[in-house]
């Protein structure tokens, strides 16, 4: 069975490792989010992909979902000695990919000819596409005027009240080169627990993804469970834009794509309101803990999939 996943960062790259473990690379294509990306030091960093990357590559923090593990951080603190920002953490192995993609840019690589190459080096056998070669940023609107993305989220966390999204440079971007025909020769998409407005619209939104998406089965997995999210803003996002936070929300936010979304079993009062959307439902655990979790709800979905 092929399969193209959408993915944004620590909830797209715990599945994405999970599908990873049950698909082969012929039968597997990661397509990640990259409105967080932004230039800082000097430097262009992709945070959503380079958190795909390591977790592929067995590289990622467990503790933090981003970053690298066993990280030691003193080209942070010098450049915080000198009075440079520190606000955006980057440890010294994580400088290193930062430096040689920039390094790569500047001669002129695409952005996804060099996440090949990473992905080579770093023993990555599945393909791990940025959603686009063109530059596209997200932007939030807040009650404090538009903030770039980190600023709002790593900067700010996620204090201002959000009051929508808009992504820089979509209108002209295109999909990455074989984005298009993994879609089309895949058997379903599956949209990975990610945040909604941030991960996965800013891939929704470049033109022509929507076409190639027309009657095709995609499924979503709800990042949130209970109303909350595991991590990060999206719950936040949903109330502050006047949106009860729940999976069912999440469901509806997709309901012109989806033919069937993943529930976690906590929210088993919301299946029959998603249904009532025509979408099919999965109930499951979908929380994961450990790379364990991350096979068996790879596995539940895969085979809900299969069935519908
Ligand atoms: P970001 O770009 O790093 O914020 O990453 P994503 O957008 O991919 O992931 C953020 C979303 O992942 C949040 O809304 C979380 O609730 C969700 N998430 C994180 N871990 C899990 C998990 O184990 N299960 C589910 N269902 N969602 C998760």
């Amino acid at each position: 069975m092929k399969i193209t996943a959408f993915a944004g960062g620590v909830g797209g790259a715990k599945l994405a490792h999970g599908l990873a473990q049950h698909l082969s690379p012929e039968e597997l294509t990661i397509i990640v989010n990259t409105g967080d990306d932004f230039e800082h030091l000097g430097l262009t960093i992709c945070p959503d992909l380079d958190t795909v990357c390591y977790t592929l590559a067995g590289l990622a923090n467990p503790e933090t979902g981003w970053g690298r593990v066993n990280e030691t951080w003193n080209t942070i603190s010098n450049i915080e000695k000198l009075g440079g920002p520190n606000w955006f953490r980057l440890g010294d192995q994580d400088f290193a990919t930062h430096l040689e993609r920039t390094r790569r840019l500047k001669e002129g690589k695409k952005l996804s000819e060099i996440t090949r190459e990473f992905c080579n080096a770093w023993g990555i056998q599945h393909a791990i596409l940025p959603m686009s070669d063109s530059a596209v940023r997200t932007i939030v609107d807040t009650d404090e005027g538009e903030l770039p993305f980190q600023e709002y989220f790593v900067h700010r966390h996620c204090e201002p009240r959000v009051k929508g999204f808009r992504f820089d440079g979509v209108n002209s971007a295109e999909p990455v080169i074989g984005a298009l025909e993994a879609i089309e020769s895949s058997d379903a998409v599956i949209f990975c627990p990610s945040n909604p407005w941030v991960s996965i619209d800013p891939i929704l939104s470049i033109p022509q993804m929507r076409q190639v998406l027309e009657n095709k089965k995609i499924v979503a997995v709800s990042p949130i469970i209970g109303g909350k999210t595991v991590k990060g803003p999206a719950a936040k996002m949903y109330s502050e834009l006047g949106i009860e936070p729940s999976a069912f929300a999440v469901a509806e936010h997709y309901r012109n794509v989806l033919t069937g979304f993943v529930l976690d079993t906590t929210d088993a009062n919301l299946e029959m309101n998603v249904q009532n959307l025509t979408i099919k439902t999965l109930l499951t655990d979908t929380l994961m803990n450990n790379l364990t979790d991350r096979a068996r709800l790879a596995n539940d979905v895969l085979n809900f999939v299969r069935s519908n």
